[in-house]
């Protein structure tokens, strides 16, 4: 999820690793820390905060030793702290290893590992890997192959690099997070990302799923999923730094439009157990939060209200002024960042009506978490582009897994990688779309509050004013604003909603509204000047995950052909920190 890097050569590997965690900060991260090899002895130094700041507190630079590996950590399971920062050693301190992920069985293996007698120092998922790899060396010393073993044992998403005290190797392993190989003459790299890598060298190569690797200061050597033999191809890149750390995108928001795709398995590989068990025992759910969120919460509370039960989502900043919880109450409060302003002061009132308080955010260890009596974790690393689109659909996707069995989720991320192709046909929707004054999004039933991040969405980063409403609502008063051309967005799955939305298509249309739709619906096609198509799902509640893609991709091309960075849309600040 944050930052790995690995080194093996001839250089002082301290001032290597330091170096390329540097280009790694753009991502965001809580902690830092190195491993490195001298002789047979691995010292590890690592801490909460900055890189620079760290690395002076512990003196990186003074460390010997031509081998070792470097993270910064975003925490999903335990604060930030020191112990909980990477890396992280198993009990004879041997082994001693990095992860980017999330583990979702690490309860269950935890329970094993501890039964066999190791003692843990730090709170994260990652360590038990380290005491996992340590018993399994014992019997077999060959350590890719006790890789093998441990990580087909794990659930969820990693990438691993592991360094062994006896060996002036490096041993890699990935699933569902990226991990990627740099060549150089007489050493080797790995990181995360090819940002960290940029100043050493351009010859890349990208492990895949599945894959486990060694390095060694000569060369590197792939096995596949079914652990067999395996090259992968060499790339070389001329990006900048900076290009580099968009990943080949003009702008990190569409960058993390893309990174959806990958994420949403983090997200919904978050620990929702003890969560649910809240939920069930509540009749009554406030949901506080806003902007973003508060879209989300508005598709949870139809959810709930689907489930029977008496479900409300609520504008933080008016939540005070509005609600009367009780102790009767369970409040669900959804923050990405954990410091919503609005959001804390929500909470403050609802603790002292003794409501109990469940949270969702992305940010371990942040205001909200300690507040909430329950915390769930969207676990989808970092967002940097202020307009927020990854951890809105990392929201949805704990809010489904809090809701729905898991095996009913295991399509979004096709429906995702389905919905990222229509990229091109949106850009050119988006070119009719850049020089209009106003626009309006219509849905009905669990579409709205995709039709109001939508237009939100649109709003922020075009400049363009724009309106999200229930179908049904036109009539009651914004039919007298359609004039000739304005476009009027119908977010239209075919669902039980479909008969309806197309009167409401059809009032827009006679009075000159231009009528883009994104539909899987012939009917609503057949009505509209425009249509993006979406694929037939078999379960229409995921609906949701397919639309907001091209709202998405809508809103950052006509933002961009308006000549706005949309990473940094004016008058807003990605965490809102006052009331
Ligand atoms: N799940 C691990 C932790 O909380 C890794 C986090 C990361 O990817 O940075 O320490």
């Amino acid at each position: 999820m944050c930052g790995i890097i690995g080194y093996v050569g001839q250089r002082r590997a301290a001032e290597v690793l330091t170096h390329a965690l540097k280009h790694l900060e753009y991502r965001g991260y809580d902690s830092v820390g190195i491993a490195v090899k001298d002789g047979s002895t691995i010292t590890v130094r690592k801490d909460k905060g900055m890189v620079d700041e760290v690395s002076k507190k512990h003196s990186f630079l003074t460390m010997g030793g031509s081998i070792g590996i470097g993270h910064t950590r975003w925490a999903t399971h335990g604060v930030p702290c020191q112990e909980n920062s990477h890396p992280h050693f198993d009990c004879t301190k041997n082994i001693v290893l990095v992860h980017n992920g999330v583990i979702e069985n690490f309860q269950e293996l935890k329970e094993d590992v501890l039964k066999k007698g190791h003692k843990f120092t730090s709170e994260t998922d990652s360590e038990i890997v380290a005491h996992m790899l340590e018993d399994n060396l014992k019997s077999n010393s060959d350590v890719l192959s006790v890789m093998s073993d441990v990580v087909n044992k794990i659930h969820g998403s990693y990438s691993f690099v592991v360094m062994a005290g006896n060996k002036k190797e490096l041993y890699l392993a990935r699933k569902n997070s990226p991990l990627v190989i740099g060549i150089g003459k007489g050493e080797m790299f790995c990181a995360s990302d090819i940002p960290a890598l940029l100043p050493y060298t351009s010859k890349f190569v990208q492990l895949e799923e599945g894959d486990l690797a060694v390095l060694s200061e000569t060369g590197y050597n792939v096995l596949d999923h079914n652990r067999k033999p395996t090259t992968r191809k060499e790339f070389s890149v001329n990006w900048n730094i900076e290009m580099a750390q968009k990943g080949g995108y003009e702008h990190f928001m569409l960058k993390e439009i893309h990174d959806q795709g990958h994420f949403i398995t983090e997200s919904l590989a978050s620990d929702t157990t003890s969560a649910k068990k809240l939920l069930d025992k509540y009749s009554r759910i406030d949901i506080v939060a806003a902007g973003t969120s508060y879209h989300a919460g508005l598709l949870f509370a139809i959810l709930l209200q689907r489930e029977g039960k008496n479900a409300q989502a609520f504008i933080a900043s008016d939540y005070p002024f509005v609600a009367v919880p009780t102790k009767n109450t369970l409040v669900v409060a959804i923050s990405q960042s954990g410091e919503t302003a609005d959001v804390l002061q929500s909470i403050r009132f609802v603790k002292s009506k003794s409501a109990k308080i469940l949270s969702i955010t992305n940010v371990v260890g942040s205001t909200i978490t300690n507040l909430s009596d329950e915390v769930v974790y969207l676990n989808t690393g970092p967002e940097i582009g202020v307009a927020a689109t990854k951890t809105f659909t990392a929201e949805l996707a704990v809010i489904y897994k809090l809701m729905f069995a898991k095996e009913r989720l295991s399509s979004i991320k096709n429906i995702f990688e389905k919905m990222l192709e229509s990229e091109s046909e949106v850009k050119s929707v988006a070119a009719k779309l850049k020089n209009v004054k106003n626009a309006f999004f219509i849905a009905r039933g669990i579409s709205v509050p995709i039709a109001q991040e939508g237009s939100l969405k649109f709003k922020e980063i075009t400049y363009i004013h724009s309106e999200a409403y229930p179908g049904g609502e036109l009539k009651h008063g914004t039919l007298s604003l359609i004039e000739e051309g304005i476009p009027v967005i119908v977010i239209a799955p075919k669902d039980e909603t479909s008969s309806k939305i197309i009167g409401n298509l059809k009032e827009a249309k006679t009075r000159g509204a231009l009528i883009i739709s994104i539909t899987n619906d012939e009917n609503i096609r057949k009505e509209s000047d425009i249509s993006i198509s979406i694929p037939t799902l078999d379960d229409p509640v995921l609906y949701p995950f397919a639309m907001i893609i091209p709202l998405q991709l809508l809103a950052y091309y006509v933002s961009t052909l308006r000549g706005i960075n949309p990473d940094k849309p004016r008058n807003l600040a990605k965490s809102v920190t006052v009331e």
